[in-house]
């Protein structure tokens, strides 16, 4: 067995990008690290007051409600919520948002729910079966999008934390710089423009790459949901995750880099696509055109189910 490059107890993770064993104690403390000065870096925690967590369910979400909980323990003045957004995928979101609701009850962090069919008045599985070839994936991220933003503007939260990891920052700059959609890739979280009706989203994950996250949850012994979204194959993302993965695994650290770039050129795309002010939808979302994303799509199901 391995030994930890930092203490020499048995290692129970070789980080291939620095090529350094780590023991639990230490691969603990690795990613503490980087979720703390994340905080650090997105959010000024001087003036925020209330933190809202989006929670799947799933280990990343999870990890990054209970990192998020223990960074802030000491700060009293800070409350911190979770919310679930349940958007109506029969044998996949049950059992997450139990897991999800176990876990705000063991921290003792309120938790707050919002459906797509209270909402929205559809569930996901019932949009599936209306789109023919198209990704559920496309609707569903609009819609949750929308939900999420909704409970945490109602619960008074100055950001939104999500739990978006390494491997999901890099697979987002590299799918939108290959749609060559360079004014969203300047509108990537972390957000830094307050816009009223608009939560600021923060991801304290971004440089915890998805294995480290795994393992994170599993040391830390979080009961968190695997189960698969039965709709993940469609997901247009996957292809990029296949090419980034086979890319990191020829070249290790290449999720970074790739994050690294995309920080490095972001003032500028910022500087030349600046945030329009945004207007609100008769939804009372906001949106740059006054008619949100999720309003549109709504009408275009609404025009399939005829
Ligand atoms: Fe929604 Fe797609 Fe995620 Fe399933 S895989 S929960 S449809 S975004």
């Amino acid at each position: 067995m391995a030994r930890c490059s930092k203490c020499g107890q048995d290692a129970v993770t070789y980080i291939r990008y620095n090529g350094s064993h780590l023991c639990a104690e230490h691969f603990k403390e690795y990613v503490e690290r980087r979720v703390k000065k994340e905080l650090r870096d997105q959010v000024d925690l001087k003036d925020t007051k209330r933190i809202a967590v989006a929670i799947s369910g799933g280990k990343d979400s999870l990890a990054a409600l209970l990192l998020v909980h223990d960074v802030l323990a000491e700060r009293r003045d800070v409350e911190i919520s979770a919310i679930t957004v349940d958007e109506g995928i029969a044998g996949y979101r049950p059992e997450a948002l139990e897991k999800a609701q176990r876990l705000c009850r063991e921290i003792d962090v309120p938790h707050h729910t919002i459906s797509f069919e209270n909402e929205l008045d559809l569930t996901m599985d019932e949009v599936s079966g209306l789109l023919g070839e198209r990704t559920p994936c496309a609707y569903c991220g609009v819609f949750r999008r929308r939900c999420m933003n909704k409970v945490a503007r109602d619960i008074g939260a100055d950001v939104l934390a999500t739990g978006h990891n390494l491997d999901d920052m890099a697979q987002a700059v590299l799918m939108n710089f290959t749609r060559g959609d360079v004014e969203r890739l300047a509108r990537l979280g972390p957000h830094v423009k307050v816009q009223p009706g608009l939560v600021p989203r923060i991801h304290p994950l971004r440089q915890v790459p998805e294995k480290e996250a795994y393992l994170y949850a599993m040391l830390r012994g979080i009961d968190f949901s695997d189960a698969v979204c039965p709709y993940w194959e469609a997901a247009l993302r996957n292809e990029y995750r296949d090419i980034i993965d086979s890319m990191e695994a020829r070249s290790p650290g290449t999720k970074f880099s790739i994050l690294a770039s995309y920080d490095a050129i972001r003032p500028l795309l910022r500087e030349k696509y600046p945030q329009s002010n945004l207007a609100l939808c008769s939804c009372g979302e906001p949106s740059p055109s006054g008619r949100c994303m999720a309003c549109a799509l709504l009408d275009e199901i609404k025009k399939r189910k005829g």
